[in-house]
C-alpha cells in the first residue's frame, strides 16, 4: 500500500466517524431541502422556450438575422470610412474581396453572438504562407477568427486557418480541398468591464470549423494583434468585420447568419 493511498484511506476513514459522508447518503441537501421523492419535484415545465425552425431562410434558423443571402450588401459598410461596402457579389450567391477596396463591416454592431460563415479559399491564389488566401472574421471589429488557406501550406500555427489570430492555434486542422466551401459556426461571448475600464470577464470563443471543433471556449487576452502583444481596452457591442489583406486573396464568403445571444 502506497502511503498515498493509506492517506486517502485514512482521510475517508475520519470524515465518515465525524459524519461527514458522501451527500448522496443523506436525504437533506446542505441547505437543508429535503431530498425529492418524486419525478415531479425536480421537473421544470416554465418558462417554455422559444420555437424556432432550424432551417428558415436560406437553411439559416428563422430566429437569426441573415447578414448576407447573396443579394446584396445592404448590411455592410466599408471599414475605413463607412461607405458602401465595395466587395463583389457573384452570381452563385456569393461574394468575394474586391482586393484593396478593403475591410467590410457590419452596420449593426453586436454583442454575444451564434455566428455562421461559410468562405471557400481561391484555386488562384498560388501564394504562400500568410498571403495564401488570408481573410478573416473579427468579432466586435477587435478578436480575428483567421481565413486561410492551409492546404499544403504552412505558416505559424497561431496564425493559420482556424486560429484565434496570435493567441490560439486550432486543436486540428479541418480545411476542406482549396476552392471548396468551408463552414464556420462560431460561439462568441463578449468581455465584461468594470467602472475602471479593467477587463473582469475576458472574451471567449467557440468555433466549429466544418462541423469540427477547433476552439474551445477559448479566453481571449485581448485583441488580435499583428504586431505586438494583445491589447485591452473597454468597449461595448461592435460590429462583425470580414477582412480585405489586400493581397489578391481572392477569398470569397456566402450564407452569413447571426444570432444575438444574451
Ligand atoms: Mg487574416
Amino acid at each position: 500500500m502506497t502511503l498515498f493511498n493509506y492517506t486517502l484511506i485514512s482521510l475517508s476513514a475520519l470524515l465518515i466517524a465525524c459524519g461527514k459522508g458522501p451527500e448522496h447518503a443523506s436525504s437533506e441537501s446542505p441547505g437543508g431541502i429535503k431530498e425529492p421523492t418524486t419525478p415531479e419535484e425536480t421537473e421544470v415545465w416554465s418558462p417554455v422556450p422559444d420555437q424556432v425552425d432550424p432551417s428558415g431562410q436560406n437553411g439559416a434558423p428563422s430566429d437569426a438575422i441573415i447578414l448576407f443571402d447573396g443579394n446584396h450588401l445592404d448590411r455592410w459598410i466599408s471599414a475605413a470610412d463607412s461607405s458602401a461596402a465595395k466587395w463583389t457579389i457573384n452570381p452563385d450567391g456569393s461574394m468575394t474581396v474586391a482586393n484593396g477596396t478593403g475591410d467590410i463591416q457590419t452596420k449593426d454592431d453586436f454583442g454575444s453572438v451564434q455566428l455562421h460563415v461559410e468562405w471557400r479559399s481561391s484555386l488562384e491564389n498560388t501564394a504562400n504562407g500568410q498571403a495564401k488566401s488570408n481573410s478573416g472574421v473579427y468579432l466586435q471589429n477587435r478578436y480575428e477568427v483567421q481565413v486561410l488557406d492551409n492546404n499544403d501550406n504552412s505558416t505559424y500555427v497561431n496564425g493559420m486557418v482556424g486560429s484565434l489570430y496570435k493567441q490560439s492555434p486550432p486543436l486540428v486542422m479541418a480545411s476542406v480541398p482549396t476552392g471548396s466551401w468551408n463552414t464556420y459556426d462560431i460561439i462568441y461571448h463578449a468581455p465584461e468591464f468594470n467602472p475602471q475600464g479593467l477587463m473582469s470577464l475576458p472574451p471567449n470563443i467557440t468555433v466549429l470549423h466544418n462541423g469540427v471543433l477547433i476552439q474551445d471556449h477559448f479566453h481571449l487576452e485581448g485583441t488580435t494583434e499583428y504586431i505586438g502583444w494583445p491589447k485591452v481596452s473597454a468597449h461595448g457591442p461592435g460590429p462583425i468585420k470580414l477582412q480585405d489583406h489586400n493581397d489578391h486573396s481572392g477569398v470569397s464568403y456566402r450564407n452569413i447568419w447571426v444570432r444575438p445571444l444574451n
